[in-house]
């Protein structure tokens, strides 16, 4: 979009924040309003949540066939995000949205976001999504209903400890008001790809 410059042009949006951050509202929104991005669909060893659909949402792998998959070295990069949750990159879905001149969007954890950030260097974006607050976060996630009560407090405290690195981002998006995060964003890809 903003190619005239003698801008390095970028092929890879990264898109982290702490869970409940609000990040899958934020990349579903820029999947629609900007046809230039793919979604990479990243392989995992959980459990389809809800109405998730397997090669749509996630590739949904048992983990003995996740861990024959990263010994092959299918995964450009993979996290134990949970304990025992696995999820990774695929090799073969980075090839698939390149080969059809599309940027790859990745929703990833903040490390794995930080990994593809020293992979892809200046051809790419790494956006950290970040609550207004722990407090807010919290919220947020009983609101939403899909984790225990000690599933929320462990996903708290790991995003107490990801906040720290919302710095090695290019860019810190706080999603306080969600309209308002949604204009911010916009103006960011548009500034940027
Ligand atoms: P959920 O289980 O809620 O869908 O995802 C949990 C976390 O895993 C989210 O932060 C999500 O962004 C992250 N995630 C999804 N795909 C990947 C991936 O391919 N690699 C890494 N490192 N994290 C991922």
């Amino acid at each position: 979009m903003n190619n005239s410059n003698n801008k390095i042009s970028k092929n890879v949006l990264i898109v982290s924040a702490p869970s409940g951050g609000g990040k899958s509202t934020i990349v579903g929104h820029l999947l629609k309003s900007f046809n230039i991005f793919d979604f990479s669909v990243s392989a995992t060893s959980r459990a389809p949540r809800g109405s998730e659909v397997n090669g749509k949402e996630y590739f949904f792998l048992t983990q003995d066939e996740f861990k024959r998959r990263a010994l092959n070295g299918d995964f450009v990069e993979y996290e134990e995000v949970y304990p025992g949750l696995f999820y990774g990159t695929l090799k073969s879905e980075v090839e698939r949205i390149w080969g059809n001149n599309k940027v790859i969007l990745f929703d990833i954890d903040v490390m794995g976001g930080m990994n593809l950030k020293k992979l892809y260097g200046e051809k790419s974006l790494s956006l950290f999504i970040a609550p207004p607050s722990l407090e807010t976060l919290r919220e947020r996630l009983i609101k939403r209903g899909t984790d225990t009560p000690e599933a929320i407090e462990k996903r708290v405290a790991k995003a107490e400890k990801e906040m720290q690195y919302s710095g090695n981002f290019d860019k810190i998006l706080v999603n306080d008001d969600l309209q308002t995060a949604l204009e911010e964003v916009e103006k960011i890809i548009k500034e940027n790809f």
